[in-house]
């Protein structure tokens, strides 16, 4: 087990935070969560809540954070992540968290010397004109379009860690996430695989946007939270951004597809518009992180599923 650290998550209530604070709880370490709950829930870290290891701070990362106890690593996962989240009524509160809510992490990073992490995006790419996407794609993003408050944030969040990192001599750490799945995904996020696992186990219609053909690449959690560890706990000199994904590449209907006859029963798919600069094609190149984490994920889509319908189903019947 490495040395206990005292570790700042910001998401910690979210889907791929709720994974991480339980994983560095479970090594040993302090951890310090810090959540607005925009779309996180305290029920995701139900669990930890009692462990004395564990301190969960209500705080929205656009305003300044003050912590007295000393910090050794910083992950900054706090944004929204889903574009009905993100979109809308929240862009500008998503353009903010990834601007306003990098400065002041980075700074909180600075007062503590302590290393950040920060979770950035395949949206960085855009719809890419290269395929798969290596990590010297510098993207094709629409930059006045209704995902830009989340790609060009997240952009925007990048060019900050960077000029943290020469400026004020910060440690820093990048990772470009691609779609990435499993339990504690919130049902109300209308992320595809929670769409499509959640309508099928219903028996309501599958909605399919366009017509089905743009493709993802799907990472399970476990594998991903893998890659944050390794990053994370890399020699300095390896700042990324590095992809971490799965290359394994599926249309939306083949997901949709298999997880209906892994749950069975009959469900119409219905076409719905595609929105508006929706990626056609995402693959991540992961050539970097198998030579500088040795990471590359080990859990494959169907397996991954399976896993993750077995939470839904629990969740709905209350369990
Ligand atoms: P999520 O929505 O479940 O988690 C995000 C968390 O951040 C939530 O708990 C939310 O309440 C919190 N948050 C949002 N804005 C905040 C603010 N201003 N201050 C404090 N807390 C705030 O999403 P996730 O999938 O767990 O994503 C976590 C991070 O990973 C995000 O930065 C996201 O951009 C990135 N990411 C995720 C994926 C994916 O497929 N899950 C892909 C690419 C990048
Ligand atoms: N999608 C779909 N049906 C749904 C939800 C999403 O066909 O019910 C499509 C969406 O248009 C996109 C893909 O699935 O092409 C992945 O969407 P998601 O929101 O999960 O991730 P992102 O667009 O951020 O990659």
């Amino acid at each position: 087990m490495s040395e206990s650290k005292s570790i700042l998550v910001t998401g910690g209530t979210g889907f791929l935070g709720s994974h991480l604070c339980k994983r560095l709880i479970h090594e040993g370490h302090r951890v310090i969560c810090v959540d607005n709950n925009y779309t996180g829930s305290l029920d995701n870290v139900r669990d930890l809540l009692d462990n004395p290891r564990f301190t969960f701070i209500e705080h929205d990362i656009i305003n300044p954070l003050k912590i007295t106890e000393s910090i050794d690593q910083i992950y900054n996962l706090a944004c929204p992540a889903s574009p009905r989240h993100y979109q809308g009524k929240a862009s500008i509160f998503t353009t903010k968290t990834c601007v306003f809510g990098v400065i002041n992490m980075c700074e909180l990073a600075k007062q503590h010397h302590a290393r950040i992490f920060h979770s950035s995006t395949s949206e960085v790419y855009g719809e890419p004109a290269v395929h798969p996407q290596p990590e010297s794609y510098r993207g094709n993003v629409n930059p006045i379009g209704i995902r830009a408050c989340y790609d060009e944030g997240k952009r925007c969040a990048e060019s900050l860690l960077f000029d943290y990192h020469r400026q004020e001599g910060l440690d820093i750490k990048v990772v470009r996430i691609f779609n990435t799945y499993g339990p504690f995904m919130n049902p109300e996020d209308g992320r595809v695989v929670s769409n499509v696992i959640c309508q099928a186990l219903q028996g309501a219609d599958i909605t399919l946007y366009g017509d089905g053909s743009q493709t993802r690449s799907f990472c399970y959690v476990d594998d991903l939270i893998e890659g944050f560890i390794r990053m994370m706990n890399s020699s300095a000199e390896i700042t990324g951004p590095v992809n971490l994904g799965n290359p394994g590449e599926f249309t939306v209907k083949e997901l949709a597809e298999l997880v209906i006859s892994k749950i069975g029963g009959k469900h119409n798919l219905v076409y719905q518009p595609l929105p508006k600069d929706d990626p056609t094609h995402r693959k991540p190149d992961i050539t970097l992180a198998k030579e500088l984490l040795h990471w590359e994920p080990k859990v494959a889509l169907s397996e991954g599923l399976d896993k993750t319908i077995v939470y839904f189903k629990t969740k709905m019947e209350g369990k």
